[in-house]
């Protein structure tokens, strides 16, 4: 029982003898104890749970059971085991007092009994039995402690060789028992084999210097287990004797070392792909740059981002597009594996390492290479790789990458410098078409912050209207009248003049911008087509350019339906133009765009036909009315045989699928007369008119009326 308090402390007199029970009471209360009686072993069994006393004195002669029996039965009761026990004996023979300490008393006091030493005796009694109770209670705690922390403590005596511990050292270490007796050759064994020499040494080296030392070792349990364990002890010499010492303790660590090795690849890998993160890329990068200065090595970064990546994930979900960047990081590491005929590393240098930057962007650190050119080669290895179909939940699809080059030491003596350089030769390698490499050049900074402030212009030059439309006349090959129109895109800066499109639509497609861009398009090409008409021209088809990556939104078949709308234009007059490779790169949700559009009743023509796929599968599964013969094919179509056998081919096989062929860039009279011979419908170009300003092509369309009269049925007749 904690916190005794003296005065009030509760003594259970048992005897049998009245006499001695009233003395003993007198006693002890004079002593300032409660006082409750029993008059034998029995009575005292039975009151022992319902008083709870905090000392006994049992008169060991007593009838039926006597004073040894009932120590022996208190002792087995609910909270018996401690309670100090008193045993009053007549007899002062040494048989009795080695019995009564064998059935557990606590001490013994001899008949006569010394009235006023009793109480004293009883008080010595009990404060031996607190500090007894407090130091088994600080025991328990501190082995609930260790157990908790699962650390234990341990002392060995190395010469000897005895070795004792807490339970939990023993449950730790896998000992097997504390008892008979653990030894330093035991505990050894305990360690796994690979680890006993360093354990052995570490712990040699602190008795010989009497230091502290600490290891992380792996333990054996008996059941084989493995666990990683966490050793510190520190050894010195007894004050007397000269004996050594080591005392210390073990803490099993296998928990937290795994959760410490988790933490660790939190922050160095990346969760996705499980490739390197930024971080450990910079870490390698920067190691490998030190060796490199040191031993005149040549690096290489490779710097790399899928094209049109966010399309996938824009159609397919973000679902599909965590698949596809595992898939790609899977080959990316196939892609340098296999770089033995590439590159000679140094054995246990890491030979390359591929990391995830974030979004679609990866990096490849190539060390050791044996000249520049090298770098070409796994470059190429990883262009011809990724675009390899990808079966994505069902949806097949195939992406392509951009890579940029940069080289250590002639690109960049830093980790920042290399990889900013190999972003810029990325750059320069999407600029010029995508699905290639590109090795930095000087330049190529010049080039960025250029693109930047381009960029910059380009975010306000919609809001201050500094875009127009130019329109480009398409005419019937055989009447030779206007019957539609391509809306080009201008952008007229302040500061820079007339833009090209071919210089700023790539830029709006990687910023986004081309999606409100695009919207503008619709909208100004809707409204001016009705303009001219309520002005009574003769109804043209009005063409407009819908990018790639715009075609991407499910949105697109909204917003012509809402500018037709807005504008009361019928979607007879509309037309829009995709490139094959927009179709390509996602066909199903392409198709399912095009139904869309069809289903509001426009047209849809293929830009630049013959540059792409070219593929007639692919013409019978989508929508299309039209097909642009792009104009590198027109070009030298008189005097190249190709190129004119490529026309013949392109026209036939639209004829065969009822679909309409337009020529684009017709310069010359030439060229026309051969592709209306060929069987083209329309065409487009130079010849008839360059694109032109609203106002201009309303006056070619005044000249159109007074020739023609206001004919409502232009469009599509030949
Ligand atoms: P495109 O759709 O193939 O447009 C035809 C391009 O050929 C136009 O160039 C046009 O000016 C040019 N062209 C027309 N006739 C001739 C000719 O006889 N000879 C030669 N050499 N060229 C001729 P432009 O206006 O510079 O546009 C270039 C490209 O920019 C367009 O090619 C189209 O892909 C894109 N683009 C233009 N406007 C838009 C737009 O509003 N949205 C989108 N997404 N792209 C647009
Ligand atoms: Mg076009
Ligand atoms: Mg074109």
């Amino acid at each position: 029982m904690a916190g005794i308090d003296q005065n009030k402390a509760l003594i259970l007199i048992v005897d049998d003898d009245h006499t001695m029970r009233m003395l003993m009471r007198a006693s002890l209360q004079q002593a300032g104890y409660e006082v409750v009686e029993a008059e034998n072993g029995r009575r005292a069994i039975e009151q022992f749970g319902d008083l709870q006393p905090d000392a006994i004195l049992l008169d060991v002669m007593m009838p039926e059971l006597d004073g040894f029996e009932t120590c022996e039965a208190l002792r087995k009761l609910p909270g018996g085991a401690h309670t100090p026990v008193l045993m009053v004996t007549g007899l002062e023979d040494l048989e009795s007092i080695h019995r009564a300490f064998e059935v557990g008393a606590t001490d013994f006091i001899t008949k006569p009994i010394h009235w006023v030493m009793l109480g004293y005796r009883v008080r010595y009694m009990l404060r031996a039995s607190q500090v007894f109770l407090d130091l088994h209670q600080s025991q328990t705690q501190l082995a609930e402690a260790q157990q908790l922390a699962k650390l234990g403590n341990w002392v060995l005596y190395p010469e000897a060789e005895i070795l004792s511990g807490s339970p939990e050292f023993f449950r730790i270490s896998g000992l097997k028992d504390s008892v008979s007796g653990a030894t330093l050759e035991r505990f050894t064994d305990s360690v796994h084999p690979d680890d006993r020499e360093s354990f052995t040494l570490a712990l040699e080296a602190a008795i010989r210097n009497e230091n502290s030392y600490s290891l992380d070792y792996r333990g054996i349990l008996n059941n084989n287990e493995e666990r990683i364990i966490h050793l510190k002890g520190e050894a010195f010499s007894s004050p007397a004797g000269r004996k050594k010492i080591i005392r210390g303790f073990i803490q099993d660590v296998t928990e937290l070392r795994k959760s410490e090795e988790q933490i660790r690849y939190l922050a160095y890998y990346d969760s996705l792909t499980g490739l390197a993160n930024r971080d450990l890329f910079n870490d390698r990068l920067q190691n490998a740059m030190s060796a490199g200065i040191r031993q005149n090595r040549i690096m290489a970064v490779l710097f790399l981002d899928l094209d049109r990546f966010k399309r996938i994930n824009d159609t397919l979900g973000h679902h599909a597009g965590d698949l596809l960047l595992k898939i790609v990081a899977g080959r990316l590491n196939d892609c340098v594996r296999d770089s033995d005929s590439v590159a000679r590393f140094e054995p246990n240098v890491p030979q390359a390492c591929v990391s995830r930057l974030g979004g679609d962007e990866f990096t490849v650190l190539l060390t050791d290479l044996a000249q520049p050119q090298d770098a070409l080669i796994v470059a190429q290895r990883i262009i011809d790789s990724i675009p390899r179909p990808i079966d994505l939940l069902g949806h097949e699809v195939s992406v392509t990458t951009s890579v940029g080059i940069s080289l250590f030491p002639s690109d960049g003596k830093d980790a920042e410098t290399l990889l900013k350089n190999a972003d810029a030769a990325m750059y320069e390698a999407k600029s010029r078409g995508r699905n290639n490499f590109q090795f930095f050049k000087e330049t190529l900074n010049a080039d960025s912050s250029e693109r930047l402030s381009l960029e910059n212009d380009l975010r306000k030059a919609l809001e201050r209207s500094e875009f127009l439309l130019h329109y480009q006349p398409q005419v019937n090959m055989k009447t030779g009248r206007v019957i539609g129109a391509e809306a080009l895109l201008r952008w007229n800066s302040p500061t820079r003049g007339i833009i090209s499109p071919a210089d700023f639509i790539p830029l709006a497609e990687d910023s986004g911008l081309i999606i409100p861009l695009t919207e503008w398009v619709i909208q100004e090409a809707c409204e001016q087509n009705k303009a001219w008409q309520l002005a009574g021209f003769h109804p043209v088809r009005m063409s407009v350019n819908i990018s790639g990556k715009q075609f991407s939104q499910q949105q697109i078949a909204e917003t012509c339906q809402r500018f037709l709308e807005a504008n009361g234009l019928e979607a007879q007059y509309l037309e829009v133009e995709l490139t094959e490779s927009a179709l390509m790169e996602n066909r199903e949700v392409a198709r399912e765009i095009l139904e869309l559009l069809k289903g509001l009743g426009l047209t849809i023509a293929i830009d630049d036909f013959g540059t792409g796929y070219s593929s007639l599968a692919y013409l019978k599964a989508f929508p299309i009315d039209t097909l642009k013969i792009d104009r590198s094919f027109v070009r030298d179509i008189t005097t190249d045989p190709n190129d004119a056998a490529i026309i013949r081919a392109i026209v036939a096989m639209a004829q065969s699928l009822e679909l309409k062929v337009i020529a684009e860039g017709v310069e010359t009279e030439e060229q026309r007369d051969f592709l209306q011979k060929l069987g083209c419908n329309e065409y487009q170009g130079f010849l008839f008119s360059r694109p032109l300003p609203p106002e201009e092509f309303a006056e070619l369309m005044t000249a159109e009326l007074a020739q023609w009269g206001p004919f409502l049925t232009c469009i599509g007749s030949d």
